[in-house]
């Protein structure tokens, strides 16, 4: 367990899980629903908030908080994983240079452009509490010469980003500046990495590039590594990391932060996370502790039992899985949101029984 961060919107208290409302949404939830779940606070996508609904529109609303009506704290991301991501897929309608990335994406009038300067001007803009520095990311396969360029980059952006908030943020209400940790496999380029952002200075870092091999197991030895780089006050956000499982080992290692949309979706596909011995009461340690339960299963018409007895979220509280699995064949509208209601439930249940040190 970890220290709270402390934000201007609160505390949060971790390790944590933060549900990606990438547009400034969680699709099929409203702001209430989220606090009734015990979500500790918010991530947004820099990259699709300023295009949709667009940055002018995002600060005459009061910033995020007032876009979304959130009380509670919110990170947005640097928008570099997004654009890096939609380059790869479509090399010809952007590039990743020294000066900065750039994306046209399909129908629009113009290219999207982001600096190191402006990710952070217009995230200190939208009041994020949490603002992150423009990273280089590249895919795990890459070369080590590819890999440093990235890590020289990142440095370079991480500073300029240091600079320039500090020179717009505001003194109250401060947000928090965190930078990310990038190198591949590469132990020596993540040391390098983190200690010239260590002598920058930050309030926290993030796990830079995608966290699981092709097989999508967890790479726990690059992880474990960068955990042990960073100082153990300052919070490491694990980025893109939110299966259950991969949570548990990597809070374990220390790191305090994880968003991923990968609960969220899995409940409007009716995957309904799951413990046959009780969440509160499992040994964690043990392999294949976690499960789902899919919707869609016949076996599931005359279940007359709540999808967990010990859940206490609207859909558990009232509904047996029987109903839900009736309202899913039907394709019924409020299904995506019991069922998302419950997996992040699951996940604030988790997170605050791993705070127990349990
Ligand atoms: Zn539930």
């Amino acid at each position: 367990m970890s220290a709270p961060i402390e934000t201007a919107h609160g505390a949060i208290a971790t390790p944590a899980f933060l549900p990606d409302a990438t547009r400034g949404f969680v699709r099929g939830l409203a702001a209430d629903d989220l606090e009734r779940c015990g979500a500790p606070a918010l991530v947004m996508s820099t990259f699709h908030v300023m295009q949709n609904p667009g940055s002018s529109v995002v600060r005459a609303l009061g910033g995020v908080h007032g876009l979304a009506a959130w009380r509670g704290p919110i990170l947005t991301d640097s928008g570099g994983f997004q654009i890096y991501s939609l380059v790869r897929e479509q090399p010809k309608r952007g590039s990743i240079a020294e000066r900065g990335i750039t994306f046209q994406p399909e129908g629009a009038p113009r290219p999207f452009r982001l600096t190191a300067e402006k990710t952070v001007t217009l995230q200190v803009g939208f009041g994020a509490d949490i603002v992150v520095c423009l990273d280089d990311c590249r895919h795990a396969d890459d070369s080590e010469a590819d890999h440093r360029i990235s890590v020289e980059r990142t440095i370079r952006w991480g500073r300029e980003g240091r600079r320039a908030f500090d020179r717009i943020a505001p003194h109250e209400r401060r947000p928090l500046l965190f930078a990310v940790i990038q190198g591949g496999a590469s132990k020596a380029l993540r040391q390098y990495c983190a200690e010239e952002l260590l002598a920058i200075g930050f309030d926290g870092f993030g796990f830079g590039g995608w966290p699981l091999d092709a097989a999508g197991d967890l790479l726990v030895d690059t992880l474990a590594w960068t955990r042990e780089l960073v100082p153990a006050p300052l919070p490491l956000h694990a980025l893109g990391i939110g299966h259950p499982e991969s949570i548990v080992r990597a809070a374990a290692m220390g790191y305090a932060l994880f968003d991923s949309a990968l609960p969220t979706r899995d409940a409007r596909q009716g995957r309904l996370y799951h413990v046959q011995e009780g969440l509160e009461q499992v040994d964690l340690r043990q392999p294949g502790w976690f499960d789902r339960i899919y919707l869609r299963d016949e076996k599931q018409a005359r279940a007359r039992g709540p999808i967990d007895e010990g859940c206490s979220c609207p859909a558990c509280a009232r509904f047996s899985l029987a109903y839900l699995h009736h309202l899913f064949r039907n394709d019924d509208a409020q299904v995506a949101r019991l069922a998302t209601l419950h997996n992040l439930t699951f996940m604030a249940r988790l997170t605050a029984r791993l705070r127990l040190g349990r």
